[in-house]
């Protein structure tokens, strides 16, 4: 499996987009904490008749916000570990069923980041991305402003990758569901806040849930905005 080659995943390609405004959009979230405050915005329910294989633990919420038909999906917990299902493997597979389950007009990946401070990332920034890409893949490709992989730790060598490459946030899902909206033609958009400053003093875990609440009300904000700004809109105009 390759990842996004040119880092442009998120980009809209013309031939496969309707000329109507958007309709259906899918929030992929991947903690619960993350995904209550919009769940609440937009005032969805949880869905209870599964679109999705029996036994997942996959949670979908669904309504009507504005003209948008809203659904948030997230992994639900780990079924032994009993902790939210964090990371690639998870956000790949919730992406695919749900592009497959509900045909969106657009994903919007929206959670939390570590961010760059040399980058000029500060805590509660939310980051709007273009460029997505792995790096913790030990492929030498071109990494883009987000940069994805499975550790919400830095070691060595990912930290060359990353600064070398100019990301500004690093996150555990991104580029795992740009990798899969890109395969099955859906735009797909990146809204990432900071909970933790990468390059900083501060050890990631501590500084990541001290910030989870306040940071994830930033988020909920700027998921706001994104979708009052796409309400009426057609994929092309954004
Ligand atoms: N123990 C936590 C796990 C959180 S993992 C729990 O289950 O409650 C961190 C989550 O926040 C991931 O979804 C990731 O995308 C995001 N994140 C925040 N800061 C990050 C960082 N510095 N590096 C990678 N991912 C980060």
């Amino acid at each position: 499996m390759a990842p996004p080659q040119d880092g442009k995943a998120a980009e809209v390609k013309e031939e496969s987009v309707p000329q109507r405004p958007i309709s259906d959009v899918v929030f992929i979230i991947a903690m619960k904490k993350e995904a209550s405050p919009l769940v609440e915005k937009f005032q969805l329910t949880e869905e209870s008749n599964s679109l999705f294989p029996k036994g997942v633990p996959w949670v979908r919420y669904s309504g009507k916000y504005k003209d948008l038909n809203i659904n948030i999906v997230s992994p639900g917990k780990d079924i032994v570990l009993g902790v939210d299902s964090v990371g690639t493997v998870s956000a790949s597979l919730i992406t695919y069923a749900s592009i497959q389950a509900l045909q969106p007009d657009l994903i919007i990946n929206a959670g939390t980041a570590g961010g760059f401070k040399a980058k000029g990332a500060c805590i509660g920034d939310v980051y709007l991305a273009s460029d997505v890409a792995f790096h913790d893949r030990r492929i030498p490709i071109p990494i883009g402003k987000l940069s994805t992989g499975d550790s919400l730790d830095m070691c060595p060598h990912d930290e060359t990758a990353i600064i070398a490459n100019d990301a500004t946030v690093k996150d555990m899902e991104g580029a795992a569901v740009a990798y899969v909206a890109d395969l099955l033609r859906t735009p797909a958009i990146f809204l990432k806040a900071v909970t933790d400053i990468v390059d900083g003093d501060r050890p990631t875990t501590e500084e990541f849930l001290e910030n989870l609440a306040a940071v994830t009300a930033a988020l909920d904000q700027a998921a706001t905005r994104v979708v009052d700004f796409i309400n009426g809109k057609n994929p092309l105009e954004l």
